[in-house]
Order: structure tokens, then sequence, then C-alpha cells
């Protein structure tokens, strides 16, 4: 319809005479007039009843208190509502002046003034009782939010769509017990800062009462929360200010209060993955004007840590928090059952309660950006992890001795990962297990006993992994070299390669090409090749072990023994396989698996059941869908390029290394080059302090190790940044002071 028709009809049916023109709207078209009766909106929508319910809902409102802030249906010369003319319907609207509140830096008082309408507007809305709520079903409806997160797929930054897939995997944790409890009610539903017109302080009008929907009462808040949010840099405290003002008016339940941390977030995900579609299908979309706005929300919301988002809430309703257990009970009950072998990090150890990507969340309402969890490796709480696992738990969990499709996958992916040479997959429950089993296996092809190691590696608990871990064995409590371990010192500067005794040629060398338990010490190109060729030579396997370094964690290599190219017999995985869910492995030659196959059945309990199967193919799948190494590359490039430059500005840092996400920063007193063990323990305070986990490690713990979930990114690497540049000068000036 064009414009001159527009005029005729709003002449002829409404005697309206005046200009028109065309305003920026979604999916219908609209219209400002200005006519000698004053200022109107003419909606023009396509032959579409659903898309008109809420001209019944206004008429309906026209008795409320506060009717002045919504706009009032403009009827006909004959009284109709809605006209039909050339196949479209027609509804116009007295036009409402002030600012949309998206021009204004909004204050937790306009917060509080916005959220008591809405209240007010929702207990008359309740009233409303004469249309068909069935025509109020809408996509946008945050109940209906599974039809936008199929086009999650849209987004096309892996890491802003790791975040959203995040997001809406947490609101299906929620019980359907709990969201299908959630009381109804009949909301506006899109009091977001382009419909609400402000001064400033008070709300003047209330707009585009198009989405309306019955649905979860608390999506009203839900709704406003997320624009209102978007709009601060505290968050928190505005949508605090908000769902005050609402529950002054409209009072919340308890259960609704519950949910609202993750429908906030919800809305912003429905919102991006709507508009992000339309930005894929090139659409000329008004959708996409706050996109930018919701992913940056979004990656703040992840930052505030559930529970506290729930407690704010709770007490801005006058609900008492919800209780949290006793961290000095907890301490207790622990040291009465658990051994004190088992140690607890930081000098206040931290009562975790949850987790999300690469952060993680303490019961005392603090968010952590975890830089130390390598098990994590797809992000705490990975979506597709997460469904993986309870999907399959819900179906079958057996054992290997069943033939299953998920076991023949996961080893086809695993092994298609690794050379060509290593053909035979055993699947065992942890690192320990995985590395006790290569041990065997070389014991048994060699017929030896001996084995070779790294001086300050580590392979595992078990009784033949501690032979082989010397961190372990000349650490505390370690009980020295055994005799069937030939520990072969690290390379430093100016020492001569390692040559095996010929007369106790090993079963095996067992090695990490980047020594994380001494370090992260990278070894010199060639120098682990030429004492893997001597083992060999001496006939002897080569066992390479990627459980902290392996799944892309280097950055550059899938696997970090191909980063100096070694020709392993063994390789052994574990810690990030099955992101926290214990699954490990060993891959083999195919030479090496027929040895072992001498008639005696191997078996493991739990090896390579169903659901660990699942999650370790969901491991991967997030690695790739979410591009998980090629951020591994890049911001661990960044950030190994940003310590550098703090280590130009502070001498203390005596070495950067390692690659991708897998990095150590060694500190040593730069006036005696004595490692700098007191400055890196209380460092890591500091920076728990600051809301960051890191962890020492090295024979002399002067070395912190940096190896978070692979989705960080380079603002959480900036933010890392800038806390040690404040943390160590001050670190180094307390222990200055107290000599
Ligand atoms: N090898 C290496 C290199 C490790 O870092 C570890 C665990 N820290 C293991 C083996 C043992 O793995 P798990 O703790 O799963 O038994």
């Amino acid at each position: 319809m064009d414009s001159q028709q527009l005029q005729t009809i709003l002449k002829e049916d409404y005697g309206l005479d005046g200009d028109i023109k065309h305003l920026v709207g979604y999916e219908n078209a609209n219209y400002r007039l200005t006519s000698d009766e004053g200022l109107f909106v003419v909606k023009v929508f396509l032959n579409n009843p659903q898309e008109l319910a809420f001209v019944g809902v206004l008429s309906e409102l026209e008795s409320w208190e506060h009717a002045d802030l919504i706009p009032q249906v403009r009827v006909t010369l004959n009284g109709q509502q809605i006209i039909k003319r050339a196949d479209h319907l027609i509804v116009v609207l007295t036009w409402l002046s002030g600012r949309f509140y998206k021009d204004f830096d909004i204050s937790p008082s306009f917060a509080g003034n916005f959220g008591r309408i809405l209240g007010r507007l929702d207990k008359a809305m309740a009233k409303v009782n004469k249309i068909d709520l069935a025509l109020l079903n809408r996509p946008w409806d945050l109940a209906n939010y599974q039809e936008a997160a199929a086009l999650s797929v849209n987004i096309s930054s892996p890491l802003r769509r790791l975040l959203v897939d995040y997001f809406f995997a947490q609101v299906d944790a929620i019980s359907a017990d709990q969201l299908s409890g959630l009381r109804r009610g009949l909301i506006h539903h899109d009091a977001n800062d382009w419909n609400v017109l402000t001064d400033g302080e008070q709300v003047l009008g209330l707009i585009d009462f198009g989405d309306t929907a019955y649905t979860w009462q608390v999506a009203e808040i839900a709704v406003a929360g997320a624009y209102a949010a978007m709009s601060s840099s505290d968050p928190l405290n505005l949508v605090k200010e908000l769902v005050h003002g609402y529950n002054s008016e409209f009072p919340l339940q308890e259960e609704e209060v519950e949910v609202l941390y993750y429908l906030i977030a919800l809305r912003c995900c429905v919102s991006v993955c709507y508009s992000s579609s339309a930005t894929s299908l090139g659409q000329d979309d008004y959708v996409a004007v706050c996109q930018e706005s919701m992913f940056e929300l979004l990656a703040k919301w992840i930052q505030i840590n559930p529970r506290h988002a729930h407690n704010a809430f709770r007490d801005a309703c006058a609900m008492r928090p919800i209780t949290t257990p006793d961290q000095g009970e907890m301490r207790e009950a622990r040291e009465g059952g658990i051994s004190s072998s088992l140690s607890l990090s930081y000098a206040e150890p931290i009562a975790m309660s949850g987790g999300g990507l690469q952060f993680m969340y303490a019961y005392d309402g603090q968010t952590y950006l975890d830089l130390v969890n390598n098990i994590c490796h797809v992000g705490h709480c990975s979506p597709k992890v997460i469904q993986a696992l309870s999907r399959q738990a819900a179906k079958l969990n057996t054992n290997t001795r069943y033939l299953y499709p998920s076991l023949n996958r996961l080893s086809k992916e695993i092994l298609k990962s690794l050379p060509d040479n290593i053909e035979r997959i055993f699947f065992v429950n942890s690192g320990s297990a995985a590395s006790d089993l290569a041990l065997r296996m070389a014991r048994q092809f060699t017929g030896r006993e001996t084995v070779a190691a790294l001086q300050s590696g580590y392979h595992g608990n078990t009784s033949s992994a501690i032979a082989v871990s010397s961190y372990k064995y000349n650490g505390q409590g370690g009980g020295g070299r055994p005799k069937q371990t030939i520990e072969i010192p690290l390379p430093s500067e100016g020492t001569k390669d390692f040559f095996f005794p010929s007369h106790n040629p090993p079963a095996a060398i067992i090695a990490e090409t980047v020594v994380g338990c001494g370090g992260q010490v990278v070894l010199p190109e060639g120098w682990l090749n030429r004492l893997f060729d001597q083992v060999h030579e001496m006939g002897g396997l080569c066992i390479s072990d990627e459980i902290q370094t392996g799944f892309g964690r280097i950055g550059e290599n899938m696997w970090s023994f191909q980063q100096q190219d070694l020709d392993s017999d063994i390789v052994i995985l574990g810690k990030p396989m099955g992101n926290g869910h214990p699954i490990a492995a060993v891959a083999c030659t195919a030479e090496v698996a027929a040895n072992f196959e001498n008639g005696m059945e191997f078996f493991s309990s739990f090896g390579g059941n169903p659901v660990s199967c699942e999650v370790g193919l969901a491991v991967l799948e997030t690695m790739d869908e979410y591009d998980l190494q090629q951020n591994a590359l890049e911001t661990g490039r960044y950030f190994k390029g940003r310590l550098e430059q703090l280590a130009d500005k502070f001498p203390v840092i005596y070495d950067v290394r390692g690659s991708g996400l897998f990095l150590g920063i060694e500190l040593r007193e730069p006036s005696t080059g004595h490692p700098a063990t007191e400055l890196a323990k209380i460092l890591i305070e500091e920076m728990k302090s600051r809301q960051v986990l890191m962890s020492t490690d090295g024979p002399d713990n002067n070395v912190i190790k940096i190896k978070p979930p692979m989705c960080i990114n380079r603002d959480d690497v900036k933010a890392v940044v800038h806390h040690l540049s404040v943390c160590i000068p001050m670190v180094q000036r307390k222990l200055q002071i107290e000599g």
C-alpha cells in the first residue's frame, strides 16, 4: 500500500487529514500521521488477525488509571477499531511523546519508577478478559525459546555462539516442572528501550503492544530487565531496582525470582538468535539494532554469579537470602573424613557452587575467571557436553562387552586426529590409569622393566606412574628415584644430550612435550626426538603424555608431540577428554596392541562406557563447532604477547613460555636469580582476591601456570594482564617491607 492510498483511507475512514511519514519498525509498517487533530501512529499489517490481538487488549485498558501512558485506539468515523483495505489491516493509535529511554544513561531511580509502572500495568492486564489468548502465541515468547535456540547457528562469532548456547542449555537444565510451574499472565512482553518513552526520570509512555503475550508472568521483568541491564555499567543493580519497583506493585513469587537471572539472559539469547539469522539472510533488520549491546550484556552477565543475582533479586523483593553452607563447617566435615594428603588451594579455600564456561562461581557470590582448569577444556558446564551426558545417562550406561556405536565413533574421531601409525585405542577412566596401562604394554612388549622419564615429570597417581614421576618421588614425602627408573635431567643452556647406558636398555621413555608439572618447560627443538631415537634404536617404546597438553590446547596442533614431530608408539590422553567427566585413553600402534593381545582380557568397568563416549564426542564436537583450537592459537598468542610486554616492565618475570593456552610465567629475583617462590605464592593469592584463579608449579613453585578453558577471550586476557600489572609491584613492595 503506498502513502497516497493510505492518506486517502485515513481521510475517508477516519476523517484525519495530514502528512504521513514512514517509521522504522519490525514486522508491520508504521507511519506517523500529523493531522489537525494532532499526532497519530498508523499501523498497517498484512492480513493476519494474530498480529492484531493487541488492539483488544488496548481497548480493555482504556479505563486503566494510567491509560494516558499507553496508546489509545482511534476508531473510524463509524466506530471500527480495525479496518481492512486492499488486503491490509489498519489500526490508528494516539501518539505518545517523550524520548526513548535508549537515549539516556538510565538511573536506578528511573529503573525503580519503570518497574512500578510495569507492575501496575500487569495488574491491569490481569483483568483483561475479553480476548482470545490463543491469538497471543508469539515466536518471541520466552516460553517458546526453543525455536530461537535452533537459530543460534547463525551467530557468526564462535565464542559468542558458545555463550548463547551456554545460556540456552542453562535454561534447559532448569527442571521442566519448575518452568511449567511458572505463573502465567498477560504481559506487554517487550518493554525494551525503544518502547518506553521518558524524560530520563519518569515513564511518559509505553508503546508497541504488538508482542503482548499470555506467558510466564516473570518474562515481563526479564525482558525489561535485559534492556535496563544493557544500558548500564552496573547491570545487576539496575535490574535490582527494576525488580524492586515491579514487586512493590505486582509481588513476584519465589519461583519466579529464582529463574530471573537465566530468563534475562534468555531474552538476550532469543533476541541475538533472531537478529543474527536476519543478518545472515541479509535482511534489512530493525532487530539487529541492539544485537551488539545484547552480546556485550551476555558477556557481562555470565560474570555475575547466579547465586549473587538470585540473592540480589530476593533482596529487592524483601525475601530472605538463600541459605549458603557454612564454610567452616564444610571444612570441618571434610577433615572428618577426607585425608589431609588431598590439598586445598589458597590460604582461605573457596567453596565453589557453580561454573559457566571460563568462570567459576563461589557460594559467597564471587565469580572467578578460571586460568587453572585445563580439565574443563571446552568450558565449565559446556552446553553440548551437559546435553550429551544427561541424554545418554537417561538411555543406557553399560560397558565395552556390548556393541554400541558411540565407542566406535569416538575411537574413530580420536584416531583420525593422531598420526597414521597410531591405530588402536583403549579407554580407561583417568590419566593415571592410562599411564599405568601404557607402561604395562611397553613392559610386555619389550620384556624389560626399566623406564626412562624426564626430571620434574608427572604421569599419575598409581604406583607405576609415581615410579616414573620425579615430580613426586623427588618431592615432599617422596622416596627418591626407584631403581628401575632412568631420570633424564631437563636440558638447560650448555648441557650435553643425555645418552642411555647400553647395559640397561629401557622398556620405554614416557614424556610430555611441554613438561607441565615441571613448570611449563618447553623442550628445545630436537632434544626429545634424539632421546626417542635412542630408545627406538635400543628396541624400546616411546610414550607421549598428552594428558595436560592435548586436544588442541597448544593451538598449533591437536597434540603437542606433533609440534616437535615426535615418533610416538603410545599416546596417553586424559583430563580434557571428558571436560571433567572421567574418561581417558591409551592410543598405540597396531604392533603394540597386537603384542598386548596375549589371551588375557583387558577390561575396564567404566572405560569407554556409552555415557563417557557421548561426552568425549561432545567435547570434540564443541571444539570443532566453536573453533576452540583456533581460539587457543589466537587468544594464546595475544596472551603471550601481553605477558612478554609485562616481562619488559617487571624484571621479576624471568621467562614467559609455552604456546596456545598452555603458558607459564617464571618468576625469579632479578638481583640473585633465585626462584621467587614466595612472590609467586602471594601473587596468586592477590590475583584470587581480584577474582582470577591461577596456580603455581615447577620444582620451586615459582612458575605461574596458565591453562584455562579454551573459550577465554581477549577481554579476559586484558583483565588478567591489568591485574598482574597492579599486583606484581604491590606484592614486591609488600615483600620488601616485610624484609
Ligand atoms: N599425566 C600428566 C601429565 C598429568 O598432568 C596428570 C594429572 N595431573 C596425569 C598424568 C594423571 O592424570 P589423572 O589425574 O587423571 O589420573
